[in-house]
């Protein structure tokens, strides 16, 4: 913990060489620095240091955590997301990065429109095709765009996946090439009031090759806090 901003400087110094690696600008990527298991004292010291963006999974620990930070904070939700969780969901995150089914889109749609909100939301897709992970499979995603672009309350506004663990980063480029290809694909359907703006892919393990890919959010726990989260 003590490295927290050595360990935030190493991180974007490897992220702008990813980007520029890939002929983009480092400033294009939004590090999203993941605080699951992570204390708000620390939390606070990360924004302290300069983090401007967070990533939870959970809703509860977001509930028990978020008031004792600083306001300004971006806050991302980025794991599962029961529907029965969703009214909370709303009123502590900035986007949803892990919309996987329509019924959750639906319950977003439902109970942001009835607040008068839009919310950002990106469809999390299964690239890797793997049956333990959420996501829309890929061959069902335009279908999806296009059903949850017609909902109140919600906007698209990219993609997200996870790519399997593997020892090897360079495991995980077919993956995030193939997430970058079925945003493209979305784009060019032009689906009204779609917008693919971001690609959020990458953690500690593989954000290199995710931003040589096209990412340009990329969510990052242990190569910022240590891996001695509960
Ligand atoms: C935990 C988590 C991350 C960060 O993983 P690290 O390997 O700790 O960087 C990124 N995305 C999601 C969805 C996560 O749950």
């Amino acid at each position: 913990m003590e490295n927290l901003a050595e360990n935030l400087k190493r991180v974007r110094e490897r992220i702008a060489a990813g980007a520029e690696r890939s002929g983009r600008d480092p400033a294009s990527v939004t590090l999203i620095a993941v605080t699951k298991g992570v204390d708000a004292e620390t939390i606070c010291k990360a924004i302290d240091a300069g983090v401007t963006d967070i990533g939870e999974n959970r809703v509860q620990e977001a509930r028990d955590k978020f008031p004792s930070l600083p306001a300004g904070v971006r806050k991302h939700m980025i794991g599962h997301l029961q529907s029965n969780k969703v009214r909370h969901c709303l009123e502590l995150f900035d986007m949803i990065h892990s919309v996987d089914r329509l019924s959750l889109v639906e319950e977003l749609s439902r109970r942001a429109a009835a607040r008068g909100l839009v919310v950002p939301v990106l469809v999390q897709v299964n690239v890797a095709g793997e049956a333990t992970k959420h996501g829309v499979e890929p061959e069902a995603l335009l279908p999806f765009v296009k059903r949850a672009a017609g909902l109140p309350g919600v906007q698209i506004r990219g993609l997200m996946t996870m790519a399997p663990y593997s020892a090897d980063p360079e495991d995980a480029r077919p993956v995030f090439r193939g997430l970058a290809r079925l945003a493209r694909e979305v784009a060019e359907a032009d689906v009204p009031g779609v917008k693919m703006e971001w690609l959020s892919m990458g953690m500690s393990n593989d954000f290199e090759v995710a931003v040589e890919e096209g990412a340009n959010m990329v969510r990052i726990g242990t190569a910022l806090f240590g891996s001695r989260r509960p």
